[in-house]
């Protein structure tokens, strides 16, 4: 299910897989930015993780919010405010509701990747964060049409970020740091698009 309760252990499993991933992912970063994403991820994620130890959201979208507000003020890269703003987006569009269903996580996932391009002007194509999180949303939102099973959005969106993020290989960047190398961007996955990846599978196996 999708309780608060369901979104709370989603979130420490995130921490958890970014944790593990950490390496792989300032090794991405190293190839076409600056080195530190999996350092910013596990950097604010541990905090998310340490306010989860002394708060108890009540609603998936405090929950949410919660993890926003601590990925917002603890992580220095681009990654922490495009995230926050995602999840805050989320939290907003989960409302006050005591359980997400199919068709509320599909939303959840739109109004994040709406938020991350309202934050950061990235389209499609541009090997970004948003080539994982946009067929995330879209593979959710089929999903829904005929499931109500929350679990089983998130599930069909997380496959579908893994393929988006493998995607981004043989992009040219056109946002962020990578986009300062041109053409020698193409070639690499890209971190953010990754790090989007590993997160969405880590709160659907958890949910599950
Ligand atoms: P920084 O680039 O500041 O060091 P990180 O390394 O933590 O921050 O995050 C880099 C990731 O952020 C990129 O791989 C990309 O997915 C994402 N990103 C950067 N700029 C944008 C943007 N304008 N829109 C969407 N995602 C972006
Ligand atoms: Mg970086
Ligand atoms: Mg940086």
């Amino acid at each position: 299910g999708c309780t608060a309760k369901d979104v709370i252990a989603a979130l420490r499993a995130g921490a958890a897989v970014v944790a593990e991933h950490r390496d792989e992912l300032i090794q991405l970063d190293r190839e076409i930015g600056d080195a530190d994403h999996g350092e910013n991820m596990e950097r604010g994620f541990r905090a998310v993780v340490d306010k989860l130890d002394t708060s108890a959201p009540e609603t998936p979208g405090a929950a949410l919010k919660l993890a926003a507000t601590v990925l917002i003020s603890t992580v220095g890269g681009a990654s922490g405010p495009l995230y926050g703003t995602a999840l805050l987006r989320a939290a907003s569009a989960a409302g006050d509701a005591e359980e997400l269903d199919a068709t509320a996580v599909a939303k959840l996932l739109r109004a994040g990747v709406d938020g991350v391009v309202a934050r950061g002007k990235a389209e499609l194509g541009d090997k970004t964060m948003i080539d994982a999180l946009s067929p995330a949303a879209d593979a959710a939102g089929s999903v829904a049409e005929s499931e109500a099973d929350g679990v089983k959005a998130l599930a069909a969106g997380a496959e579908a970020a893994h393929e988006g993020a493998r995607n981004t290989e043989p992009m040219v960047a056109r946002k962020g740091r990578a986009s300062y190398l041109g053409d020698r961007s193409a070639g690499h996955v890209d971190p953010g698009a990754r790090s989007t990846a590993l997160l969405l599978s880590a709160f659907a196996e958890s949910a599950r």
